[in-house]
């Protein structure tokens, strides 16, 4: 459906848990986050039938992530489920990759379509010292194992940050000749992690500064394409900070607890616990009317109110 400003909303960004397996210095405190009781976190048959609502609402595309999707029980499942909802012609993922040598062939092969990892370095330490985990390895592993598994597109996402990895760009966007697009993101002031993130924040021109032979490759969605000569995949920018790209949005969020966001940096917040049917389908098309024009990053400051393990990126 169309929502006030005439922006078409068919790509819902679904939270499965706040939890994860790392513990990345721009998303979540070093200690981890409290766990949530098993009661307050969406069960299968609820996430069936909100997907089923959104897919009602004119929503066609669907990206499982987190905190990290992997380490939600019944992730196969999910995806599974979600694929099989009339009116959904998409299913992906994000996902910081660390369990994909195990989960890669089973998604693929519950309907998963596409998956994005994130891989911010490709030195061990830096790695360690961002994720504050030493799973290099089997992130790399599993960028193979999703390589190997027959999904129609395979991206790699990068947080662009000043003084830690901002010397890797050239080494990742190489993986652009493996055939994937990496995406470098621009690092945004959330959560409790805002102090940091403003402190290491670059914009993503530093890309453009670091491969002046990228040639453009035109926009899509919220990325603009660039291509190293002879590269297959794209070097793509995602620049929420210094671009704003609220004219094309086309999303609303879900959180893990079963809270619908119209928009990932305002603070609101729609219940939907506890509906079902044509009053759950009233209520996201409701919300989806919520949907302000800008976010508040314009302003300098998110006003979510969340820490982005909770929101889903
Ligand atoms: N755990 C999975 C992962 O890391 O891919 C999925 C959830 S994570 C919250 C989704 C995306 O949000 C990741 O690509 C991550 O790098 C990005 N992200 C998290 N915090 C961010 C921030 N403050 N600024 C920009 N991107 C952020
Ligand atoms: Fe976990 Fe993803 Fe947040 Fe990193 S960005 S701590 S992998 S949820």
């Amino acid at each position: 459906m169309r929502d006030h400003f005439n922006r078409e909303i068919n790509y819902l960004r679904l939270s499965v848990t706040d939890l994860c397996n790392l513990r990345c210095a721009y998303c979540m405190p070093a200690e981890g986050v409290v766990k949530r009781a098993h009661a307050d976190i969406l069960r299968v048959e609820e996430i069936g039938e909100i997907v089923r609502a959104c897919a009602a609402c004119g929503i066609t595309k669907v990206r499982l992530t987190g905190g990290e999707p992997l380490v939600r029980r019944g992730i196969v499942d999910i995806c599974r489920l979600a694929a099989a909802t009339e009116g959904i012609r998409e299913v992906c993922m994000t996902t910081n990759g660390v369990l994909l040598p195990e989960y890669a062939q089973k998604l693929r092969d519950a309907g998963l379509r596409r998956v994005n990892i994130s891989l911010d370095s490709l030195n061990p330490e830096t790695y360690r010292g961002v994720s504050r985990r030493d799973e290099l390895s089997a992130a790399e592993r599993g960028l193979e194992a999703a390589l190997g598994a027959g999904f129609d597109a395979v991206k790699v996402n990068a947080v662009l940050m000043a003084g830690i990895n901002d010397g890797e760009i050239a080494k990742l966007a190489a993986l652009t000749r493996r055939g994937v697009d990496v995406r470098f993101i621009e690092l945004m002031p959330v959560g409790e992690r805002a102090a940091w993130n403003r402190e290491h924040f670059l914009e993503n021109s530093a890309v453009l500064k670091a491969l002046p032979e990228l040639i453009p490759a035109g926009a899509e969605g919220v990325a603009t394409y660039y291509r190293l000569p002879s590269a297959s995949g794209r070097v793509g920018l995602i620049s929420p900070v210094s671009a704003h790209f609220c004219p094309d949005c086309n999303r609303i969020r879900v959180t893990s607890d079963g809270k619908l966001k119209p928009c990932l940096h305002a603070k609101a917040e729609i219940n939907l616990r506890g509906l079902r049917g044509a009053a759950l389908e009233e209520t996201v098309r409701a919300a989806i009317g919520q949907k302000p024009e800008r976010h508040a990053l314009e302003r300098g400051v998110s006003e979510s109110g969340r820490n982005m393990n909770e929101i889903g990126g």
